[in-house]
């Protein structure tokens, strides 16, 4: 069965504290949902803010292969008119094929919050309804607080329904408002309300029918994507949720887990099988434009989603992949990743070696050994992959470092109000040559990358091209304060290429010296080896 996605990110998941999108991103944002296939795009509430409503104006001009755009308001007033209410006519001017209306299901919102009569709230919701139709827009009913109003008047909150679905709605979503119902009430709450819209003369069960059921669930109990799933197997068509769950206070319902078990595990119908290739990708990318660290450990498309560290787990994925992963990752995007560690078996080394292309020629244990020994000191090279790669190559018998750092001094100075200044000095051994330098820098790790490349470029000259782009610092033992020990995590590129290495000391400039070593030494090494593998071709 083909199941409705309907996307929110733009409008519940902005909620979310600390996320904020321009209208710039919120374009950006919908293209890459219409790329997902994604059936409705919800823009925004253009009552609320001059943001959504320009966002409204400017996806008019944007070419959708696939979504529906839809925005967001609540029923009228109430003891008003829809012509008079400054809300609906902002719905009106977002001119999109698609309107979205909250209104209330609950006793309790409506006298308390509201301060209206029930009655009120039901032509409240009928004539909001019937003005979008009678304009020939499609029109979803979001029932807010649906869950909660039905355990407190289940009769009243049906009853707000059956005023939709007269007033022509196309689609009813039951909102889980506040985020606290289970899976089991919510089925059986669709089943009841199934029931009762057969009773009212509206058939629910299929996409085409005239009227659908949806679902709107957030994660306070930890439970929004098992809710929606619970309403889909009872027959909601509809889903709505938000890229990476953003969303108030614990977030909304996240759609990337939801796709993934509605089309791999159950066998709906959500986006075509090359659409869900691009699960992992949309997730990163949404993540990247709402300037927010994509969860590394996410289901289905985190980075770690699909890490295998025990040497156990290793050397069973190595046999058969399946053995500890619960689907195929390349069907989301994502991929299988060995990790090494002071936990691996050898199992890792070698494969590890595998991915990265290099040889080992039986040195597993040395390798192996060596990082175990790092890993106590502090070191971790999970995600320093450039740093394991010195690790093999130096651990060969045949191995010549291009260079070797023999000792450096760093004179970190400030005098007066003047600025501070970072001076290196460098001894350091190419071949039989040993040479001296000194340089400044910004500070006490660029000073020293000076010092070093300065020495090194007269002999290596590709080195101008390598760039340090990021330098991040970590306290590996958080609860021993200042004794804690620093670890330096760098990353350099040069062209497309990039490799991260680490380094960890008591004390933060050698930290970064260890790490910058390896950053200098292995473009090095590469192209020695490179053109190692050349000459040997080529006289083999
Ligand atoms: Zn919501």
């Amino acid at each position: 069965m083909q199941i409705l996605l309907y996307d929110t990110t733009l409008r519940d998941g902005t909620q979310r504290e600390g996320l904020s999108l321009s209208v710039e991103d919120k374009l950006k944002i919908a293209r890459e949902l219409d790329l997902l296939g994604v059936h409705y795009i919800e823009g925004g509430w253009p009552g609320s803010n001059p943001k959504d409503a320009e966002f409204f104006q400017r996806i008019r001009r944007v070419t959708l292969r696939h979504a529906k755009i839809a925005a967001f308001g609540s029923t009228r007033h109430a003891d008003a008119t829809c012509d008079a209410d400054a809300n609906i006519q902002a719905l009106v001017e977002a001119d999109t094929p698609v309107v979205t209306l909250v209104g209330k299901s609950s006793t309790l919102h409506v006298e308390k919050v509201l301060e209206t009569t029930p009655q009120e709230n039901l032509a409240m919701i009928g004539d909001s309804v019937a003005y979008f139709k009678e304009r020939g827009k499609e029109v979803v009913y979001d029932a807010e607080h649906f869950f909660d109003g039905y355990k407190l008047d289940a009769a009243y909150a049906l009853a707000t329904l059956t005023a939709a679905a007269r007033a022509g709605a196309d689609c009813l979503v039951l909102c889980d408002t506040n985020g606290g119902s289970l899976p089991d009430e919510v089925a059986a709450v669709v089943q009841v309300v199934r029931q009762h819209l057969a009773q009212e003369g509206f058939d629910v069960g299929t996409p085409d029918a005239r009227l659908t059921l949806g679902i709107h669930t957030h994660n306070d109990g930890a439970l929004a994507v098992a809710n929606a799933i619970a309403a889909v197997r009872a027959g909601c068509i509809h889903v709505q949720g938000t890229i990476n769950g953003y969303g108030e206070r614990c977030g909304n319902m996240d759609l990337i887990p939801l796709i993934a078990n509605l089309q791999l595990k159950l066998g709906y119908r959500c986006v075509t099988p090359e659409q869900l290739r691009r699960l992992t990708e949309v997730s990163h990318y949404v993540a990247a434009v709402a300037n927010l660290n994509p969860d590394t450990h996410a289901p289905f498309v985190g980075h770690s989603a699909f890490a295998h560290k025990g040497g156990i787990h290793v050397a069973a994925v190595a046999k058969i992949p399946d053995s500890y992963q619960h689907i195929d990752p390349e069907l989301v995007g994502n991929r299988m990743r060995i990790v090494v560690s002071e936990l691996s078996g050898r199992g890792n080394v070698r494969m590890r070696a595998q991915e990265l292309g290099l040889e080992l020629n039986g040195n597993e244990r040395v390798v192996l050994q060596r990082i175990k020994e790092l890993e106590n000191r502090g070191f971790q090279f999970e995600a320093a992959e450039g740093s394991f790669e010195m690790l093999v190559r130096r651990a060969a018998p045949d191995y010549e470092p291009p260079f070797e750092l023999l000792d450096f001094t760093v004179v970190v100075s400030k005098h007066g109000d003047r600025d501070m200044t970072s001076q290196a000095m460098v001894k350091l051994r190419v071949g039989d040559e040993v040479m001296h330098t000194a340089a400044e820098g910004a500070g006490p790790v660029n000073a020293l990358d000076r010092a070093i490349r300065k020495a090194l470029l007269p002999h290596y000259p590709e080195l101008a091209d390598v760039q340090l782009v990021d330098y991040k610092v970590r306290i590996v033992d958080e609860h021993l304060g200042t004794a804690a020990k620093p670890r330096v995590l760098i990353e350099s590129a040069r062209g497309e290429e990039r490799w991260s290495t680490v380094g960890c000391s008591e004390n933060i400039i050698e930290a970064s010296f260890m790490a910058l070593w390896d950053s200098l030494e292995l473009p090095l090494a590469r192209r020695r080896a490179m053109a190692k593998a050349t000459t040997e071709s080529l006289q083999g």
